[in-house]
């Protein structure tokens, strides 16, 4: 299991700050969010790549559109030398089966992952938009973006056994709403802890405010890298 730290800061300088304090640190992925990418675009995606050529990046900017220009836009993705990023799963699979054909010819393409549901809906919120059970419409989303040739899907947790199991052990599952023991869960609703995720085969846990919130986030990435 791998660490992704959301890099949601206020400021671009704190963002590269936390990322120049954690290098020390072996194979952390960093997450660059709407926040982030609005504010810093591609100036920003440089800089990470700046403090250390091997700092991987994913690009959480959520595609969602007509299958053309999700394809383009995955293509210009692809272009800046990004390591992963994702689309949503209700765009169809004609959407993502596009991306990935437009993907094709690019050598050591970017992992492409596609959005089930949002962590912060319960059931409740989730069914009055999708009329389903997150856990069924997560399933369809998983293996509706399998078939289409994506490599896996950004779900919560409680989906990624089930998702594996319907998809592929190897079909990756990033799941944010990761809370270590004792940290506030803000607004997500269904939170884990990393040694939890881990039971459920997660390959990549993405971590922000417990992390970028606290007084010391090296010894907070420390702990969570000792359960990875
Ligand atoms: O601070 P926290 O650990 O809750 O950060 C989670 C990050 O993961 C945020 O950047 C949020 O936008 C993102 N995210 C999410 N749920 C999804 C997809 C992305 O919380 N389904």
């Amino acid at each position: 299991m791998k660490l992704c730290i959301a890099l949601d800061l206020p400021k671009m300088s704190e963002n590269l700050s936390l990322i120049d304090s954690l290098q020390d640190f072996d194979d952390i992925w960093y997450k660059v969010g709407f926040r982030s990418y609005i504010r810093d675009g591609k100036n920003f995606l440089d800089k990470i790549k700046q403090i250390n050529q091997n700092n991987k990046i994913f690009l959480d900017l959520k595609l969602y559109d007509i299958p053309n220009t999700m394809a383009d836009a995955s293509q210009e993705i692809a272009n800046m030398g990004i390591d992963m990023f994702n689309v949503h799963a209700s765009a169809g699979s004609e959407a993502m089966s596009g991306v990935m054909d437009r993907l094709s010819n690019i050598s050591n393409r970017p992992i492409v992952l596609a959005v089930t549901a949002l962590t912060s809906f319960d059931n409740k919120i989730f069914k009055s938009i999708y009329h389903d059970d997150i856990a069924t419409k997560a399933d369809f989303f998983a293996v509706e973006a399998y078939k289409s040739g994506l490599d896996g899907v950004v779900s919560s947790a409680y989906e990624s056994l089930s998702i594996k199991e319907k998809t592929s052990d190897k079909f990756i599952t990033l799941t944010p709403g990761i809370r270590p023991t004792g940290s506030d869960a803000g607004d997500q609703k269904r939170v884990m802890t990393p040694s939890m995720a881990k039971e459920q085969k997660v390959d990549y846990i993405v971590v922000g405010r417990p992390i970028y919130q606290s007084s010391n986030p090296q010894e907070v990435v420390s702990k969570i890298l000792e359960v990875c």
